[in-house]
C-alpha cells in the first residue's frame, strides 16, 4: 500500500497496536501519515528542536506540535513551573492563581482583549465564541471562509482547513443539515462576497469568524485591508468579529497577528480565540475581547460555558512559563530562523526548476508546489501535493520532520539554533530533487 520503504519498525509495530484499538492508529486525523504515504513516526522523546522517534531516530522538528512548541520541547523554564505546580497538585475544581495570572499575561499582551475565559482546546474556544456571539447579538448565521479551520465545531466544518483540507473532504458527516444552514461560507480574501453577504442577510448574521491570518490551508496572509474591510463591514450591521488566533496567537509577535496587523483604524475585533502556544505544550485554550461582549457569560450573565478541566493548574503554569520567554529576543530568533530556511528553500527549489510560493505570516510559512500568490483555498487547492509528498519523505529520510500535509504551516522555535537550522538546509537539495522527479512523472 505505501510506495515507501519500510524503515522504521518500532514505529510500524506500534501503529498495528495502535490500528486495534483507535480509529487509523492515531488520535487526530492528519498524524496518520494518509497524505503523504508510509508509515506514521511514533515519537519518544523531544529535547530544544528535536525529536526521536522509538526506532531511535533523530529528527530536526518543523511542526512543533502544530504550534504550541514555541521555545523547543522541554524548555527548563516551563519544566520548572510544571513541575513546581504537580508538585502542588494536578486540579483541584476551584479557582486558583496560575490561572489569573495566565489571563493577566494575555491581556497584558492583546490591548483589545480586556477579559478572557480559560477553556482546554482551541475547539472550544472558537464554539464558545460562537455562542457568546449569538447570545449578545440574539441572531444565528455565522461566516467563516473556505480553508479557514477553527476546530472540529459543528457548524464550522464546512468546507475547513486543515484535516478537513488534507483529506479533500467538503465537510464532515454527522453534521446535521439545519446546523451546516446557520453557516455562510465565503472566499478567503474577497470583501465583496463579504458585502454581498450582509447585503442579502446582515440582520441575521452574529458574527464573522476568520483565523487572524489563515495557517490552516497552509500560510495565506489577509490581503492588506481585508481584516479591516471585514471590521468595517461587520460593525455597520451590528455583528461581531472573531479572530481566531488559536495558532498565530503569541506566534507571530507577543500580540498574534493583532501585533503585527494592527490597530486598526474601522477598530479591532470584538473577540479573539487563543490556544496553542498559550498552553506551552499542555491543555489550554482561550476566548477573550470586549469586556461588555465577555460580560454575557456565566455567571455573570445567561449565556452558559464551563470546563471541568478549565483553567488547569499544571496547563496555566506551562502557558504562563511558556509566555514569560516570549520575548523580543525571541521572535527576532523566529524569523531569524524562518528567513535562513525560507532563503534556503527558495534557492534550491528554484534550482531544481520546481514551481513553489513560499508564502509567510511572521516566522510561520508553508511551501505551495505551485507558482504564483495564494490567497484562497482554491489556489492552496492548485497545487501538486504528490510533489509535496516526495519534498516530505525525502526530508524525513534525512532527518526533519514536516508537516505531514501541503495544507499546514511549518513552525520554528527559539531552540532552532544554526545547528538545527543548518541541518534542514542540506536535506533541502535533495527534497527539491524528489519534488522535480514528482513534477515530471506524477499527475497532480
Ligand atoms: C488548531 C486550531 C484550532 C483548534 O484548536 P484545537 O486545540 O486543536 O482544538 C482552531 N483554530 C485555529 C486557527 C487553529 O489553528
Amino acid at each position: 500500500m505505501t510506495p515507501y520503504p519500510f524503515d522504521a519498525p518500532a514505529s510500524q509495530a506500534l501503529l498495528e497496536r495502535a490500528l486495534a484499538v483507535t480509529p487509523g492508529g492515531v488520535n487526530s486525523p492528519v498524524r496518520a501519515f494518509r497524505a503523504v504515504g508510509g508509515t506514521p513516526r511514533f515519537m519518544a522523546s523531544g529535547a530544544g528542536p528535536y525529536l526521536t522517534d522509538v526506532d531511535g531516530r533523530e529528527y530536526v522538528d518543523l511542526v512543533g506540535s502544530w504550534g504550541p512548541m514555541i521555545l523547543g520541547h522541554r524548555h527548563p523554564a516551563v519544566v520548572e513551573a510544571v513541575q513546581a505546580a504537580v508538585a502542588d497538585g494536578f486540579s483541584f475544581g476551584t479557582p486558583s492563581e496560575n490561572e489569573v495570572r495566565l489571563c493577566e499575561e494575555i491581556v497584558a499582551r492583546v490591548e483589545p482583549v480586556e477579559q478572557v475565559r480559560l477553556v482546554s482546546s482551541g475547539t472550544e474556544a472558537t464554539m464558545s465564541a460562537i455562542r457568546l456571539a449569538r447570545g449578545y447579538t440574539g441572531r444565528s448565521l455565522v461566516v467563516k471562509f473556505a480553508g479557514c479551520y477553527h476546530g472540529h465545531v459543528d457548524s464550522l466544518l464546512a468546507q475547513a482547513g486543515s484535516g478537513v483540507a488534507t483529506f479533500a473532504l467538503p465537510d464532515s458527516a454527522g453534521v446535521p443539515k439545519e446546523m451546516a444552514a446557520e453557516t455562510i461560507v465565503l472566499p478567503y480574501n474577497d470583501l465583496a462576497a463579504v458585502e454581498q453577504a450582509f447585503a442579502a442577510q446582515g440582520a441575521e448574521i452574529a458574527a464573522v469568524i476568520t483565523e487572524a491570518s489563515p495557517g490552516n490551508m497552509g500560510v495565506v496572509p489577509p490581503a492588506p485591508g481585508f481584516t479591516e474591510g471585514l471590521r468595517r463591514i461587520t460593525a455597520a450591521h451590528g455583528a461581531l468579529l472573531i479572530s481566531d488566533e488559536v495558532m498565530t496567537g503569541f506566534r507571530c509577535s507577543a500580540a498574534g497577528w493583532y501585533g503585527l496587523e494592527g490597530p486598526y483604524d474601522a477598530g479591532a475585533p470584538d473577540l479573539f480565540t487563543f490556544g496553542k502556544v498559550m498552553g506551552g505544550g499542555f491543555p489550554a485554550a482561550a476566548f477573550g475581547g470586549r469586556a461588555d461582549v465577555m460580560a454575557l457569560l456565566a455567571p455573570v450573565g445567561p449565556v452558559y460555558q464551563a470546563g471541568t478541566l478549565s483553567g488547569n493548574p499544571v496547563a496555566t503554569a506551562a502557558g504562563r512559563a511558556t509566555l514569560e520567554q516570549c520575548t523580543p529576543a525571541l521572535y527576532a530568533r523566529l524569523d531569524e530562523a524562518a528567513d535562513a530556511l525560507t532563503a534556503a528553500l527558495r534557492d534550491e527549489l528554484g534550482r531544481a526548476g520546481v514551481p513553489h510560493t513560499i508564502q509567510r505570516a511572521g516566522s510561520m510559512f508553508s511551501v505551495f508546489f505551485r507558482d504564483g500568490a495564494v490567497t484562497d483555498y482554491d489556489g492552496a487547492r492548485a497545487q501538486h501535493v504528490p510533489a509535496f509528498g516526495a519534498f516530505f519523505h525525502s526530508m524525513l529520510s534525512q532527518g526533519v520532520y514536516l508537516p505531514p500535509s501541503a495544507f499546514e504551516s511549518w513552525f520554528v522555535s527559539g531552540a532552532h539554533d544554526d545547528a538545527a537550522v543548518d541541518r534542514v538546509v542540506s536535506a533541502v537539495p535533495a527534497a527539491a530533487a524528489a519534488a522535480a522527479e514528482a513534477f515530471a512523472t506524477i499527475d497532480s
